[in-house]
């Protein structure tokens, strides 16, 4: 039988023995160690793991790249999160559709290229950009929609609770965008922001992606933090499963008994937290014991709470580095939330797939029959060898079609004893 691609040897898992992966019309088609089929094209992996493409869970792709790509860096010394914040609204008033849309696209490729096959984006609404940015997003996913699955999510940059912000989110449901966002530290009245933007995500059936206790507290208490305000709303209204938490920095300020309670809590409402590189920007006040900001990642994941990572900002006013590379932001998070080990290692991986694809509803995903054939190969002996050796993914196929290789190469012109096998 002929199929659209067969890929041959790749190594699934821990199966030693190498495995066929064959595609047809975009799905996955088979997998075994045997498979009598032929491919209209046909891959050699040459021994390379296989794993379903990366997923970027948490990313800012209106306001990326705006610095200067050759000038690596932060543009201004560092002063406080307010004048960064600040500093971004400044360069948001004079962005304009063609300008994002161009950014954005440039940062998709840099993540297809890493081996991102899906991305949820959220795009700034407020009063003074309108819609500008949702409409450049919208057509970007209609022009990526070959490469990389795009959701976009209805991000609330200022206040939700105005009536001229709550009619511009009703458009946006209206213009097609795919989840509600909610940044309770943008209203007074954090309980109310939850609320109004839960029944939105309610009233167009989508699911919901905060924008949780962002800084570390002197004094937390429980019953303020934003994710507990949301579990309790979930477990009161059964919108469990449908919610997504990105930051959640301020467990981090918290005893470790009532740090245990929230997480108790967080796995009983089925929120899915998304571990962002607040390195980068928490602790900076802090004068002994700085605080990193990355979450209770260990504790939660031992739980059972579903737990991934993203890369939040790239290269904009807030954060200076990025490439858009899951298996860098792996690494930072490996230092910063000492998994070290070889599973946990492993786990981080997980975290970035599977844990990714649920945390963003994606269906179809995955390596077996009847999944999307949305993959990539790595050139890599482990997966936690892909994490410390950096490894290239050297293949990315998005619905069965090779969307780009990558190589490293190394040429030696004395001995050496640097491998030169796949790494
Ligand atoms: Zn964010």
């Amino acid at each position: 039988m002929i199929v659209d691609l067969v890929v041959r040897n790749v190594r699934l898992g821990k199966f030693d023995q190498l495995q066929q992966i064959a595609v047809q019309a975009g799905k996955i088609a088979a997998c075994g160690s045997l498979l009598d089929l032929t491919g209209v094209s046909e891959v050699d992996a040459g021994g390379r793991l296989i794993l379903p493409g990366f997923i970027d869970s948490h990313v800012h792709l209106d306001i990326a790249l705006v610095n200067d790509m050759r000038i690596s860096g932060r543009q201004k010394p560092y002063t406080s999160q307010k004048e960064m914040m600040a500093d971004m609204e400044a360069r948001k008033k004079v962005f304009t559709k063609e300008d994002i849309m161009l950014r954005a696209e440039t940062l998709l490729d840099m993540a297809v290229r890493h081996g991102v096959t899906a991305l949820r984006a959220q795009c700034h609404i407020d009063p003074e950009v309108g819609l500008r940015h949702l409409e450049a997003l919208l057509e970007v996913k209609q022009r990526v929609a070959s490469r990389l699955t795009l959701q976009i999510v209805a991000f609330p940059n200022q206040e939700l609770l105005r009536e001229d912000t709550l009619s511009l989110f009703e458009n946006a449901f209206a213009m097609g965008a795919d989840v509600m966002g909610c940044a309770p530290l943008h209203d007074v009245d954090r309980r109310r922001h939850i609320d109004v933007a839960m029944d939105m995500a309610a009233k167009y059936q989508v699911d919901l992606d905060v924008h949780a206790d962002l800084a570390l507290l002197q004094v937390a208490e429980v019953d303020e933090l934003d994710v507990v305000i949301l579990a309790r709303k979930i477990l009161a209204t059964g919108f469990q499963g449908r919610v997504c938490a990105g930051h959640v920095s301020a467990l981090d300020s918290l005893p470790q008994s009532e740090a245990m309670q929230v997480i108790d809590l967080i796995r009983e409402a089925n929120i899915s937290v998304i571990s962002l590189p607040d390195l980068y920007r928490l602790g900076r006040a802090d004068t002994q014991h700085v605080r990193r900001g990355l979450t209770r990642v260990k504790e939660m994941l031992q739980a059972g709470v579903n737990v991934c990572f993203a890369s939040n900002n790239t290269r904009d006013c807030l954060r200076p580095y990025g490439n858009m590379n899951p298996l860098e932001e792996a690494l930072i998070l490996s230092y910063g939330a000492h998994m070290d080990e070889v599973g946990q290692l492993e786990t981080l991986i997980e975290m970035t797939t599977t844990n990714a694809a649920r945390a963003i509803g994606l269906t179809s995903y995955g390596l077996n029959p009847g999944d999307n054939a949305d993959f990539i190969l790595l050139a890599a002996s482990s997966l936690s060898a892909a994490i410390i050796n950096q490894s290239e993914v050297s293949h990315v196929f998005k619905a069965g079609q090779l969307l780009v290789e990558n190589q490293r190469t190394c040429i030696w012109h004395v001995p050496t004893h640097y491998p030169t096998m796949i790494l």
